[in-house]
């Protein structure tokens, strides 16, 4: 790969060391796991999980004589994360044999792609300290997963379990254009974002469909790119944070004690939170890759590729970019909503016809909020966009107070119903009649003479009659009512 900085350094994300600034180059490949219901060469189920060898053809194991044939809705998928990368669609590629020894690996060589892979050059947006970065993807290319080495089962032997043999892979590989932990997290976090939209992997770390190797080197800020180290086994986002740090200060230690890199294969522990030595890289040639005599080139015309694109939703950076401009919404706001389709859906249902900020807020600090107390996910929320609505509504009527309207959203939580009808049922109206609000004015200025005598000299003072009354009025007197009522039986402005 030839490599060209794109990156101008920022000492933001510079790290100190004896010698003075360091600046780390990072790069990412991310296997994620293709949402197929069958494998990439057999018919067997791609699905999660299942007793062991349960999900194996006999192309997955190996058999002799048992020929490869091409999932077509894999290919199509990497195409269309190819696509919603606005990468270069290889419309002529091929698939090679790497070939390695493993037991998990009863082909003895892995199916992939290495010179000529489906999708070429694309580019990923991230934002990090309100800054938009756009860090470049090198290429997508398709393989096989390899099968599963149970070690611990069993005092003295080792069991391999074959489920995942031949379960479709798509490597995405970025250019070593990130500069810091945080940007490398929000790559990470944004890829996932991205593939989850497009629906071609469901992105989840805990079972293995998205798994991340971590390539890190230092060097003097804007000098020579240095030696890298591949990191492997880096299984959840926060992991991968720890590992770079890890391993950016020991190549700094390292070499501002007179040391040099070596080009290396290093393990993450999460325990410990170091790294640690795997094995020397293996370069390309160790692995004898030549183009897999039992698979023609993958080979596809534009009305193919375009067939796809059609079928793209609409990605998270438009539709962030349409909720600021179209909603008003703050750039932050419009980003924590994008991030998962799901929650963008809901916000839109709950925004159509309603003051969107409003709709906003509510969705983010109320539901969002309330959702993750208890660990749930949107399509799992007990409150629907029409009940949220429904709240909001009230509030807008000035039937309800903002106050009101939180104990109300925790009754529609806990117990379900139609918001107005809850309002009604059990008395929450706020109460906007003047008399009645007056009378209770009336008696707190009465009872507190000293008070009185106070907020006159200091009318900021006359925000503890509105409190008083708030509360003596169970929070359904209408604010801005006693607001005025107070202010004016006081004689302040
Ligand atoms: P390989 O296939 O041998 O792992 P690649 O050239 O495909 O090597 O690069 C793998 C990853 O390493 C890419 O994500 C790339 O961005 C990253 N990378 C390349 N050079 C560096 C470097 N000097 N520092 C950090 N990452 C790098
Ligand atoms: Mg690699």
């Amino acid at each position: 790969m030839s490599i060209v900085d794109t990156r101008t350094p920022n000492p933001k994300s510079f790290v100190t060391g004896a010698t003075g600034d360091w600046e780390m180059v990072i790069g990412m490949e991310v296997h994620a796991q293709v949402s197929s219901k069958a494998k990439l060469f057999s018919g067997a189920s791609a699905e999660y999980g299942g007793e062991p060898n349960d999900h194996v053809s006999l192309v997955d194991a190996a058999m002799p004589g048992m020929l490869p044939v091409i999932n077509r809705f894999c290919v199509e998928q990497a195409v269309r994360t190819g696509l919603g990368l606005k990468a270069q669609i290889n419309n002529y590629s091929v698939f090679d044999r790497k070939n390695y020894f493993y037991p998990d690996l009863p082909q003895g060589y892995q199916i992939s792609q290495f010179k000529q892979p489906v999708v070429g050059e694309g580019t990923i947006l991230i934002e990090v300290d309100g800054e938009e970065i756009e860090v470049g993807v090198e290429r997508i290319h398709l393989e096989q997963d390899a099968g599963k080495s149970l070690h611990d089962q069993h005092p003295s032997m080792s069991f391999v379990d074959l489920n995942r043999s031949g379960v479709a892979l798509m490597e995405i590989v970025s250019k070593p254009d990130l500069r810091s932990p945080e940007e490398a997290k929000a790559y990470v976090t944004k890829l996932r974002t991205i593939l989850r939209y497009l629906g071609t992997c469901d992105g989840n770390m805990d079972e293995g469909s998205m798994r991340a190797d971590v390539n890190v080197s230092v060097r003097k800020p804007g000098g020579d790119f240095g030696t890298r180290c591949e990191i492997k086994n880096v299984n959840s986002i926060r992991f991968m944070g720890q590992a770079i740090e890890y391993e950016a200060r020991r190549q700094i230690d390292l070499i501002e004690d007179g040391g040099t890199v070596d080009q290396e294969t290093r393990l993450f522990d999460a325990k410990s939170g170091k790294t640690r030595s795997m094995r020397s890289k293996e370069e390309a040639h160790d692995y004898r890759y030549f183009p897999d005599p039992d698979l023609l080139p993958l080979e596809f015309d534009d009305a193919f590729v375009e067939a796809i694109r059609v079928t793209l939703p609409e990605l998270p950076d438009d539709k962030r970019h349409r909720f600021i401009s179209d909603f008003g919404l703050t750039p932050y706001d419009a980003s924590v909503l994008v991030a998962e389709r799901a929650t963008s859906d809901f916000f839109e249902k709950v925004a159509a016809g309603r003051d969107a900020k409003a709709a906003a807020n509510w969705v983010i600090n109320d539901l969002l909020g309330r959702l993750n107390k208890d660990g749930l996910e949107i399509s799992e929320s007990p409150v629907s966009a029409d009940q949220l609505g429904g709240i909001i509504d009230l509030i807008g009527a000035g039937t309800i107070s903002g106050k009101i309207a939180k104990d109300l959203f925790e009754i529609v939580w806990s117990e379900g119903g139609d918001p107005g009808a809850i309002v009604e049922a059990r008395g929450m109206k706020q109460v906007t009649d003047t008399g009645a609000i007056e009378a209770i004015v009336d008696e707190i200025i009465a009872a507190n003479p000293d008070k009185v005598e106070q907020a006159k000299a200091k009318p900021t003072l006359a925000g503890w009659f509105v409190g008083q009354v708030m509360k003596a009025s169970q929070g359904k007197a209408n604010p801005q009512a006693v607001n005025d009522l107070v202010k004016s039986k006081l004689g302040i402005e």
